[in-house]
């Protein structure tokens, strides 16, 4: 592998100048002037500095490496201390003479055989003629001291074979573990180790990233860019490494592979060198302002051909666009070292393309499958629709590729958004989607079938309703969740997938999300029929009012709740129809269960929302009043007895007219008065009214 030569430039030539300057205020007579003074130190020591303020002034102080200046300093010290230390020896002007010039040209240690070469030339005719030997062992010190330092300076050259082989062993392995888990399907045998192995191994940005650096070593380049293809037939930044001096004008988005320099570079046979552009003279499309970029080249990369996905009519693939840049004008040369190293280092990059989207396949494949699998085994532990909806939804996006965003509607009553996560849906939640033709959503609602877009471009119809106010979104599947009963589809849940990203709902996406839809649809379903049932066993079933154990439940807390400073009161009354039994004698006991149904309606409809009804027992009912006095009690009790008294009850014999007897309780806050007390009370004073004549309140008060 040789490394191109770097022709001098103007600054090198200024360079050239101050160190010749340099060298004859340290050595006024080359070569056998040793006579060395401070002034001269202090002169070379400003020299030098001015020598890298060169660099600094032409590109700024950023662009100075701290290698340059380490050598420069380098090659000053090693020959003023040598200097200093052997001041006898005339030879050691020669390597400042030699050394210096020549790798400040190269900046390559592989140059270190030209000051070399002149060394051992000048030694050997000097021993010719001379028959002088102190030059010859000075050669052998110099190649020594050049060896040192070409391996200091080889420190951060990675070679090409290193990284070769390196690139193989990823290679090898990312095959390897594709195998391994299809063979073995993966899910129970994939440890989290080599989850995290795979994941490691899909660094894959910040391995692109140090391959375009590499390749900026390896062209002598300043910057390096990687463009692929992207959904609009134009290309996207894939990695960048740009010098910092305009690493701030680099744009993202789109660039067209129509005109510009990628199309030139396609119609040049897939290689563009551009030497000595004029600032301005060429649009570089990813950059936004005028870039000091004097030279530029420009690659196309294609997948080999294998005969798989092949896009057009035998057109090769086109799988990447290489570019790279240099504020140095002439910086690359078409000859056959730069495309050969060129080629080598387009072909490494597409088998590492390659390679990074198999594992992605491979590892999204395994991954979602894992996250199908923790979310059925979740769900055996919920019967809340709301975390069902959480999980299924957090499943969708871990195992989805590229999927960023889904929501969850349930089918209860009106199907409804529950939940939803993602950027572009934010605010849907609570939303009521009616299920006609206005949405696809609604679509989807009546006709019980998928709805997948690969690519929304223009604006289709709304997704869920017509005001509705979205971000982008390009990809788009909504699945039912479906359950038979009684021979019927019954749509449970609707779960959506949205991306930014386009095609994100291929064949496996929407088999995956069919599967997640499949395990909702189970899930779903148990936790309604666990609501049904929870409702049930809370609720009393003739008049839907709460039963003896939940009325006893509420209770509790409400006390509690008066304990912990909360309102100042609360009332229970006691409600017994009068002469029930008679209802029942005359009508038959259906008619009575009518009228306790009427009059359980009444009740509750005649009290404060945070007022609870139940039903005490047979013909009983208990009410309890939140934050009432003595006073309100009372009122609220005998608004009740006049509704009862004064409007019949709709039977199917009939409007019946009934009175109801009431004694109520109160317990205010700091009462000792326990839950038993309060009830008896309220019961004392019910059975204190039915022994006044019924159709009455009284309360407990009123007894002592
Ligand atoms: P009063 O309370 O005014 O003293 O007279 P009453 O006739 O209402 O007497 P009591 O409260 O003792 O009678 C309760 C009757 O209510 C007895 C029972 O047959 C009837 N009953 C209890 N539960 C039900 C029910 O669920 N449906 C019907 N139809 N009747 C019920
Ligand atoms: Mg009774
Ligand atoms: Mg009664």
């Amino acid at each position: 592998m040789r490394a191109a030569v770097r022709w001098p430039q103007a600054g090198d030539v200024l360079r050239l100048l101050l160190f010749l300057l340099f060298a004859y205020l340290v050595f006024p007579t080359p070569l056998d002037g040793l006579d060395w003074l401070p002034l001269h130190l202090t002169a070379a020591g400003a020299i030098l500095i001015l020598a890298i303020a060169v660099d600094v002034s032409r590109s700024g102080f950023r662009s100075l490496k701290f290698s340059q200046t380490f050598y420069i300093t380098l090659y000053a010290a090693a020959g003023l201390a040598v200097k200093i230390g052997m001041d006898h020896v005339d030879f050691i002007p020669l390597i400042f003479f030699v050394v210096f010039p020549v790798t400040l040209f190269a900046r390559d240690f592989r140059y270190f055989w030209i000051p070399s070469a002149v060394l051992a030339g000048v030694a050997l005719g000097r021993f010719l003629f001379h028959s002088e030997t102190a030059l010859l062992s000075w050669t052998g010190l110099f190649f020594l001291f050049s060896l040192i330092l070409g391996r200091i300076m080889s420190r951060d050259a990675l070679r090409f074979d290193n990284l070769k082989e390196i690139h193989q062993r990823l290679l090898d392995d990312a095959r390897d573990m594709g195998w391994r888990i299809r063979d073995q399907d993966g899910l129970e045998v994939l440890s989290r180790r080599k989850q995290m192995e795979i994941s490691a191994a899909l660094e894959e940005d910040a391995l692109l990233q140090g391959f375009m650096r590499m390749g900026c070593y390896l062209m002598n380049a300043v910057s390096g860019i990687l463009l692929i293809p992207d959904e609009h037939k134009g290309y996207r930044i894939r990695a960048a490494t740009v010098s910092r001096l305009y690493s701030k004008s680099v744009k993202n988005g789109s660039v067209s592979g129509e005109k510009g320099i990628i199309h030139l570079a396609r119609e040049h046979g897939g290689l563009l060198i551009q030497s000595d552009l004029r600032p301005g003279a060429v649009t570089i499309p990813f950059y936004s302002e005028e870039v000091p970029v004097r030279s530029i080249l420009v690659r196309i990369v294609t997948s080999p051909s294998t005969g798989e996905e092949q896009a057009g009519d035998g057109d090769q693939r086109i799988q990447g666009v290489v570019y790279f840049d240099s504020t140095e004008p002439d910086a690359f040369e078409k000859n056959e070292a730069l495309i050969s190293r060129l080629d080598i280092f387009c072909e490494m990059l597409s088998q590492m393309m390659d390679t990074g989207s198999l594992l992605r396949r491979v590892t999204w494949d395994v991954r979602s499958k894992l996250a199908i699998a923790g979310y059925a085994e979740k769900l055996t532990r919920t019967l809340d629709p709301l975390m069902i909806a959480r999980e299924a939804v957090d499943t969708i996006i871990k195992g989805v590729p590229k999927c960023d965003g889904a929501v969850f509607l349930l089918n209860d009553e009106d199907v409804k958004v529950v939940y939803s996560e993602g950027k572009s849906v934010e605010g849907l939640e609570g939303t009521v989607i009616p299920g006609d033709m206005s949405s696809q959503i609604g679509l989807l609602i009546r006709n019980r079938s998928e709805i997948v877009f690969g690519r929304v471009r223009t604006k289709p119809a709304p997704f869920f309703h017509r005001k509705e106010s979205l971000g982008r979104i390009v990809s788009f599947a909504a699945i039912p969740s479906l359950t038979e009963k009684e021979g019927e589809d019954q749509l449970m849940a609707v779960l959506v997938g949205v991306s930014s990203n386009p095609d994100v709902f291929n064949a496996d996406a929407v088999k995956d999300l069919r599967v997640i839809a499949d395990i909702t649809a189970q899930a779903v379903d148990n936790a309604m029929a666990h609501r049904e049932v929870d409702r049930l066993s809370r609720l009393d079933g003739l008049t839907g009012l709460y039963n003896h154990r939940t009325f006893q439940w509420i209770l509790d807390q409400r006390i509690e709740r008066i304990g912990r400073d909360y309102g100042k009161s609360l009332a229970v009354i006691m409600v017994d129809v009068d002469f029930f039994k008679d209802i029942n004698d005359t009508y038959g006991h259906p008619v009575g269960d009518e009228v306790l149904r009427g009059l359980a309606d009444r009740l509750k409809d005649s009290v404060r929302d945070l007022d609870r009804v139940a039903r005490y027992g047979g013909e009983e009912f208990a009410v309890i009043l939140d934050n009432v006095d003595l006073k309100e009690a009372d009122k609220i009790a005998e608004k009740l007895r006049s509704v009862v008294e004064s409007s019949g009850i709709n039977t199917t014999s009939g409007p019946l007219s009934l009175t109801v007897s009431m004694g109520y309780a109160i317990l205010a806050k700091g009462d000792s008065t326990s839950k038993q007390e309060l009830l008896d009370r309220a019961d004392k004073a019910l059975y204190q009214a039915k022994k006044q004549g019924r159709n009455r309140v009284v309360g407990w008060d009123e007894l002592v």
